[in-house]
């Protein structure tokens, strides 16, 4: 979108990066790994679009905010755009500090437990980590929201379970 709008104003562009500044960077972690940046600094190659599929692009994202300003619903995020980690089930055991297996599906953790001596599912609950902490709009957005209310509410019957 950057190389249309100069593009727009005369500039020629051939080619695209971002240069990313790695805030969590740990200079001991570069030390120890080879494949760790060595400096906090990156700069990445950007794929170049065809001009028409960009002029696509924009055009859809105007369509999308005008529908968003004008209409009655919202688009929803996806995962990718949420940067989500889904919740994850954990069969333990008390005399192990590790997981004896992690589960994606409550079921399969459940049943895995109902056979192993002692075992109890522990749930960890996923977080959408672009909604938790980076955007903005979090606190009115219906999505995150309805999904934090059905997020604790799986945690609160596994709680219950467990309790009886
Ligand atoms: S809080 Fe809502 S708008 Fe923001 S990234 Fe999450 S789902 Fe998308």
């Amino acid at each position: 979108m950057l190389r249309l709008l100069a593009i727009h104003n005369g500039y020629e562009v051939d080619s695209l990066e971002v240069c990313v500044i790695l805030r969590d960077w740990q200079s001991s972690q570069a030390l120890r790994d080879q494949n760790y940046p060595p400096i906090p600094v990156l700069r990445l190659p950007v794929p170049v679009w065809p001009i028409e599929d960009t002029r696509r692009y924009l055009e859809e994202r105007v369509r999308l905010h005008q529908e968003a300003a004008y209409g009655d619903t919202l688009p929803e995020c996806s995962m990718e755009e949420r940067w989500e980690k889904p919740t994850a089930y954990a069969v333990m055991k008390p005399s192990r500090k590790t997981a004896v297996r992690v589960f994606y599906n409550q079921q399969e953790a459940e049943e895995l437990a109902a056979k192993t001596d002692g075992a109890y599912v522990q749930v960890r609950p996923g977080e959408a980590i672009r909604c938790a902490r980076y955007c903005a709009v979090a606190k009115f957005c219906d999505q995150y929201q309805r999904e934090l209310a059905a997020r604790r509410s799986v945690v609160t019957e596994l709680e219950e379970a467990q309790a009886a």
